[in-house]
């Protein structure tokens, strides 16, 4: 059945001068009825009609998923950078080959990776960055480049589904 997933995530402290933004790529961990394992990280660009899962390394390797990134929205405030991103999904249930876990939907302890991305003034170069659902928080990104503190993530990402 098709499943839709709401992941949120905010940074506040924002510095302006590095125009950090959200990129559109997310990894977020599903519950895979291809290759029957739980809490699989799945990769999700946006306009793709399909997600990558990341298999297991026993048995199936990467393999193509009937998922996708059907939406993803950016909001920019003073001094904050807050994203949404919905995920469709199929699900089917399956009990996890390897443990035993039945399947849910979402998974039961969803993971989620959302990307970043700016540009140092000083240095006139790009840099990347990324905050996922296992940080020690507040995290505080900072330029690669110049070191200097682009915005903190004080919440992990939340999960919820709406359908
Ligand atoms: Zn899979
Ligand atoms: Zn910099």
């Amino acid at each position: 059945m098709l499943r839709t997933a709401e992941i949120t995530a905010e940074l506040t402290g924002l510095e302006d001068s590095h125009r950090l933004y959200w990129r559109s790529q997310v990894e977020f961990s599903l519950d895979c009825f291809i290759c029957e394992r739980t809490g699989r990280t799945t990769v999700f660009d946006r306009g793709a009609e399909q997600a990558l899962c990341s298999g297991s390394r026993s048995g199936f390797t990467r393999h193509r998923t009937a998922a996708r990134l059907a939406g993803f929205d950016t909001t920019s405030g003073p001094e904050r950078l807050a994203v949404r991103a919905l995920i469709d999904f199929w699900w089917a249930p399956f009990t996890d080959t390897r443990d035993g876990i039945k399947a849910a939907a979402p998974t039961s302890h969803p993971w989620v990776r959302l990307g970043l991305a700016y540009c140092c003034p000083d240095a006139k170069e790009s840099g990347t960055g990324s905050i996922q659902t296992n940080l020690v928080r507040p995290y505080r990104l900072t330029c690669k480049h110049c070191d200097r503190l682009l915005g903190v993530d004080r919440e992990s990402p939340a999960v919820r589904l709406l359908g």
